[in-house]
């Protein structure tokens, strides 16, 4: 398909004596702006507003390393054995537990424990999507995601947002096109909370009418929900799954509620789809690590997890406070942003003319680092857009770096 039919004579690329073996495939996998400056960007004098590495903040590290000795001395011979594909079934239970926060009432059977919801986007996508078929997902969309879309070689076909989130009569106009066009939908992707990158919230008042379109029009729903405990006025928001169980896909995580480094997520499908999640699971890893998920649900069993999130809240809400006043303050005309009221992401649009992918490499050299919008995008749209991560450096360290992009900004309207 995208494959040269002849050996390239020249470039970066004819120096991989391997090129003509990959995989079609492959031709969709490119490594994100921010990992080829990953090493500059990553240096302690750069203010990195660019990924969204959680903020471990308050764990308990005393007694969670007293739970997980504790565990290996007493469950090690089943801690650190294979496990089954499905998941831990006591795991299973307790994510039912903390999806009912949502309004989601579900059977622990039909949870499958993936490692991370980005392992459950790559499995979802594995078991629905043929080359050529048609993913539908807001515009700006999850880079993670995206990646997952373009590897399975599925087109993304962007619906853009307002300031409540996706817009039910531009997802009709979506749905209609493609028709028009011959393709065929396979799902809507979307992150109905606190959007990444976007930052935005899907309306309650949209989100049956949302429902409603891709009920009627044949579309499952895959609903990619990591933030959703983590809004800042305490508010949590009835998943899209809570009122069609049938025709939604959940994906959720313990990445941003407890620890990301333990890789433990979920997706929650009818029962007809986990089945072939189980399978795509078993294939691709066996089984998820038995010991992250024993620590995961020794952690939710033995330790105050809600009180965690709410410490969570509290300090991603100064963090954002900080971002937002910082951007009030220091911005240039012709910039605007929103207030996220959860999650890690403020999504900035610059005065015209300025690119904020070639704009990158001077950041780094003012040492502030952000994600340039284009990488959100499947269609090459969002060169006037960038996103910051407010979620991992301090407060001080926020409005520094923001103070140092917006400089750089300003350098560039006056170029
Ligand atoms: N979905 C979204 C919207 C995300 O922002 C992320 C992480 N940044 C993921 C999925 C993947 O999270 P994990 O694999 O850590 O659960």
């Amino acid at each position: 398909m995208n494959l040269p039919d002849q050996p390239p004579k020249q470039g970066a690329r004819s120096l991989d004596p391997h090129l003509r073996r990959y995989a079609a495939r492959t031709a969709g996998m490119t490594a994100s702006e921010i990992r080829a400056l990953f090493a500059v960007a990553s240096r302690p004098e750069v203010v990195s507003l660019a990924g969204g590495m959680p903020h471990l903040a308050a764990l308990p590290l005393d007694s969670l390393s007293a739970e997980v000795g504790d565990l290996i001395a007493t469950e090690g011979l089943v801690a650190l054995q294979y496990g089954s594909a499905h998941g831990v079934p006591e795991l299973r239970e307790q994510i039912c537990e903390v999806m009912a926060l949502e309004g989601i009432k579900a059977h622990p059977d039909d949870v499958v424990v993936t490692v991370g919801s980005q392992m459950g986007l790559d499995m979802v996508t594995r078991i629905f999507c043929d080359p050529g078929d048609v993913v539908l997902a807001e515009g700006p969309s999850y880079v993670g995601a995206l990646g997952s879309f373009a590897a399975y070689q599925a087109q993304v076909v962007h619906v853009a947002m307002d300031a409540d989130g996706l817009v039910p009569e531009n997802l009709r106009e979506a749905i209609a096109a493609v028709g028009r066009a011959g393709r065929r939908i396979k799902f809507l992707y979307t992150i109905p909370n606190f959007h990444n990158p976007a930052g935005v919230t899907l309306a309650v008042q949209r989100r049956a009418e949302v429902l409603e379109i891709c009920r009627a029009h044949g579309i499952l729903v895959v609903e990619d929900n990591p933030y959703g405990l983590l809004g800042f006025d305490g508010v949590t928001y009835p998943a899209l799954r809570s009122t069609d169980p049938d025709n939604v896909v959940y994906l959720g995580s313990f990445s941003k509620t407890f620890a990301a480094g333990l890789r433990v997520g979920w997706v929650l499908a009818p029962h007809a789809v986990r089945e072939k999640l189980v399978l795509a699971a078993e294939s691709a890893t066996l089984c998820p690590p038995t010991l992250n998920q024993m620590i995961v649900s020794r952690y939710l069993a033995t330790q105050d997890w809600k009180g965690q999130i709410k410490t969570y809240r509290e300090a991603y809400r100064e963090r954002r406070d900080a971002a937002i006043s910082a951007l009030e303050q220091h911005m240039p005309l012709g910039s605007t942003w929103n207030k996220p009221s959860g999650g890690f992401y403020v999504w900035i649009t610059v005065p015209e003319g300025i690119d904020t992918k070639a704009m990158l490499p001077r950041a780094v050299t003012q040492r502030v680092a952000y994600a340039s919008g284009t990488g959100f995008y499947a269609d090459g749209l969002g060169s006037r857009q960038l996103r910051i991560s407010y979620c991992y450096p301090t407060p001080e360290r926020i409005r520094e770096g923001v103070r140092r992009l917006a400089n750089v900004i300003k350098d560039e309207v006056e170029l």
